[in-house]
């Protein structure tokens, strides 16, 4: 049953009425712990409230493998900041608790129940269904969660960076983040499964391994809940303090797929059509908006991230927003740049072999230097059907690895870096 207002006046009604859901007044309110801000601050009132109206409050931990609180207790307070130190301190934690079964049956729903049924997109104020390969809700993510489970061979050889970023459909990793985020599969369930399937057989380890992917989820909710002002560069201690440019102009060409970079914007056309992009593509266009290419803030990337991905998850992107900008203790070196024209099986694991045997595809990843005779053949000429390539990557990049070194010795920033930015940038 969905109760829809502002939590503290539609809960705040129930915990002292019982309406409109039941006869009498509760005594009992139980609900699944959150870590994110939002979610600290919307609890904090409704125990108050339940306080106010004798009400008791249970909450439990269920969209972790541990309990946040507990586990960073068990860390004396600090979230780890590499798999490694994850992977000690699960050792040092024991296995999580398994997944209740499902119960056999349930209480009937109060009469009247019906008006508060799920509502639809459009009573939420969607005008359609999302364009996606994606369906919703508990069914679907139970099915792809069961059928991941049963590709013993896929689990036992995965290794995150040898998944291909241009593989999507099917994509090459298990697409069940947004099951995950929405708490439609459980963690715990999907870590017992993981165990199940390896146990008794040779397989890929942490930090690649999925388990090593469940882990690095962990770390963001532990990040998320012990490092201050996470989710900003003012304030937080793991952020490093970084004089990031602001150009709408720019972020709006990256956010929609028309930086000239057929690399960065089919993985930014992929995320707006379908809200979902592989793992090292998020590398790349992160890693573009910032030190990378445009110099503009990951706050600004996350925030677009938060709008279009499916999976949107407030500890997993700031977490590897953090990185991928090069601002935190758990980024790698700010200096190892992704290049925007990647190369068959570069970093970014473009392996497209189509590509790699059709000679005429040979220009995909960077079309400006196909000759005007090929550009018209293939009914792209560059600058009118295609936006030219927004920046000199080589000019931009030297430039802004020059700004982040200058940020952090702390010496002034002069000028002369945005007039280098500036030209740079040729359309
Ligand atoms: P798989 O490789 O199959 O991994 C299984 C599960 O492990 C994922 O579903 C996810 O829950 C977890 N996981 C995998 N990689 C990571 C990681 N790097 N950090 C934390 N958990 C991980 N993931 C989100 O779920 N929500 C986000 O908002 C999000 N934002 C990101 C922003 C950036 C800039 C980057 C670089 C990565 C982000 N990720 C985010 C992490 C990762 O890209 C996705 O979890 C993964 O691509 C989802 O696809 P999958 O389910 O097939 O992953």
């Amino acid at each position: 049953m969905v109760l829809r207002g502002k939590p503290e006046e539609v809960i705040g009604k129930l915990l002292k009425t019982g309406k409109p859901l039941l006869s009498a007044k509760p005594t009992l309110i139980l609900w699944e712990k959150d870590t994110e801000p939002y979610a600290l601050k919307r609890d904090a009132a409704i125990i108050k409230l339940a306080k106010q109206n004798h009400v008791e409050v249970r909450t439990f931990s269920g969209h972790t493998l541990w309990d946040v609180e507990q586990a960073l207790a068990k860390n004396k307070g600090k979230a780890p900041t590499t798999n490694n130190a994850m992977q000690t301190l699960a050792k040092a934690l024991g296995e999580p608790a398994k997944p209740l079964a499902i119960p056999s049956k349930l209480p009937p729903l109060p009469p009247g129940a019906k008006a508060y049924d799920v509502p639809t997109l459009k009573q939420m104020g969607y005008a359609g269904s999302v364009q996606g390969y994606l369906s919703g809700g508990e069914t679907a993510g139970a099915a792809r969660m069961a059928t991941m489970l049963k590709k013993t061979s896929f689990i036992r050889t995965f290794k995150k960076p040898q998944t291909r970023s241009t593989a999507y459909d099917p994509p090459d990793t298990t697409m069940l983040s947004p099951y995950f985020k929405f708490g439609c599969v459980s963690i715990r369930e999907f870590y017992w499964g993981l165990k199940k399937v390896c146990s008794g057989a040779s397989h890929s380890k942490p930090p690649e391994s999925l388990l090593g992917q469940i882990y690095f989820r962990e770390m963001a909710y532990l990040m998320g809940a012990s490092i201050p002002n996470f989710d900003q560069q003012a304030g937080n201690p793991s952020c490093k303090q970084i004089p990031w440019a602001k150009n709408p102009k720019m972020l709006a060409a990256w956010e929609h797929g028309r930086t000239g970079f057929p690399y960065i914007d089919a993985a930014m056309r992929q995320l707006n059509r379908v809200g979902w992009m592989h793992h090292l593509a998020r590398h790349a266009v992160a890693c573009f908006l910032t030190r990378g290419d445009l110099w503009l803030s990951w706050e600004q990337g996350r925030d677009v991230f938060d709008k279009l991905l499916l999976d949107a998850d407030w500890a997993l992107n700031n977490m590897n927003w953090l990185a991928l900008a090069g601002v935190a203790p758990w980024s790698p070196p700010f200096f190892r740049v992704y290049h925007p024209v990647p190369k068959m099986d570069s970093a970014l694991n473009v392996k497209d072999p189509e590509a790699a045997r059709e000679r005429k595809r040979q220009y995909i990843y960077a079309p400006w230097t196909a000759p005007m005779e090929v550009q018209k053949t293939a009914g792209c000429i560059i600058g009118k059907d295609y936006p030219k390539p927004m920046v000199d990557h080589d000019e931009v990049c030297k430039a802004n690895l020059l700004r982040f070194k200058r940020a952090l010795s702390k010496a002034p920033s002069t000028g002369a870096d945005c007039d280098t930015h500036g030209k740079a940038l040729r359309s």
